[in-house]
């Protein structure tokens, strides 16, 4: 399989990355690790004129520890958050998440900006991202602006980035004190994209949940925060609540239904990832 013809361009800064994009708009596709963009071209689901490759672009990856929040470039790779210690200490869900991303060579090769951007409806990262409340950095030739990862997933393959525009940078507060956080997923055996897959956060304090946050990805268009987890708040959780909780979160969700799974399997295995989510970070938060 072979792509359509297209012209490739290798930036070598930001400011020239963000000229051609300017310039083709439409035309052009940004391509990162590849590992999305490249078979989508090889299937000719896409057929970009133009390739701006962001290899060459120096300050765009790297992990930055600023007080207890973070900030991950773009262009940094599901294996260096995997193996970072700045990661593991500050938000040890992230590394947890990045770790479960395909395989090696994926992980190597795939960056956190590609797929938060490429916003695939299975994607891992993008429930952690509504969880951890995190905001995307985005940036065009006019200028930067902040994104909440909570505006900016419309839909499959749909975000708020403009064709102009470079998501930069990845922003992630610190949880609250004595919070928790985990991921569950069920993934496809073969690629180990979620079937579905749930992220939470939990914060607790004297005993009591402070905030329940819980988000899924797999299930439906695009990943989304389930309301049904602030019943959680105000009280010490507990098995039977939990349950609850996740029947309710699926309750109505008109979900995904292809060759992999159909809507009700899904919405079971669904709530099943969030139940073992939500006990695993109240376990943590305790
Ligand atoms: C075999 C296989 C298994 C996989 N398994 C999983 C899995 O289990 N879980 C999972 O979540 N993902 C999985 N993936 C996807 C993987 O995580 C990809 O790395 C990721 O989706 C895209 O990252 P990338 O850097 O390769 O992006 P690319 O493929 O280069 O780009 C993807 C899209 O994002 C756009 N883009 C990229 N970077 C930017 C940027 N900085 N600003 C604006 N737009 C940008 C591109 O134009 C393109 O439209 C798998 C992929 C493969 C091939």
């Amino acid at each position: 399989m072979y792509p359509a013809a297209f012209d490739y361009h290798a930036p070598k800064n930001v400011k020239e990355a963000l000229g051609l994009l300017g310039k083709l708009k439409d035309d052009a596709k940004i391509v990162a690790g590849g590992h999305s963009l490249i078979p989508m071209m090889k299937l000719r689901l896409a057929q970009p004129k133009h390739l701006i490759d962001l290899q060459k672009v120096p300050g765009l990856s790297g992990i930055k520890a600023d007080g207890k929040a973070l900030a991950i470039g773009a262009m940094t790779t599901h294996w260096e958050i995997e193996s970072s210690s700045t990661v593991k200490s500050k938000l040890p869900v992230l590394a947890e998440v990045a770790s479960v991303i395909g395989d090696p060579a994926v992980r190597n090769k795939g960056t956190i900006g590609g797929s938060l951007a490429h916003a695939d409806p299975a994607a891992d990262m993008p429930p952690v991202m509504l969880v951890l409340d995190a905001t995307f950095a985005l940036q065009s030739k006019g200028g930067k602006r902040s994104v909440p990862a909570r505006k900016f997933f419309k839909g499959p393959f749909t975000t708020a980035l403009k064709p102009n525009e470079l998501l930069v940078e990845i922003q992630l507060p610190a949880p609250p004190k004595g919070a928790g956080t985990a991921y569950a997923s069920f993934e496809q055996a073969a690629s180990g994209y979620a079937l579905a897959g749930a992220a939470v956060l939990i914060a607790v304090a004297k005993g009591m949940i402070t905030r329940a946050d819980l988000a899924f990805t797999g299930l439906a268009d695009a990943p989304f925060l389930a309301p049904a987890a602030a019943k959680l708040v105000g009280t010490q959780g507990g098995s039977d609540l939990i349950a609850q909780v996740t029947s309710l979160a699926v309750a109505g969700v008109e979900a995904n239904d292809d060759i992999h799974a159909n809507a009700d399997y899904r919405k079971h295995i669904a709530a099943v990832a969030a139940r073992r989510a939500l006990t695993e970070a109240l376990a943590r938060a305790k």
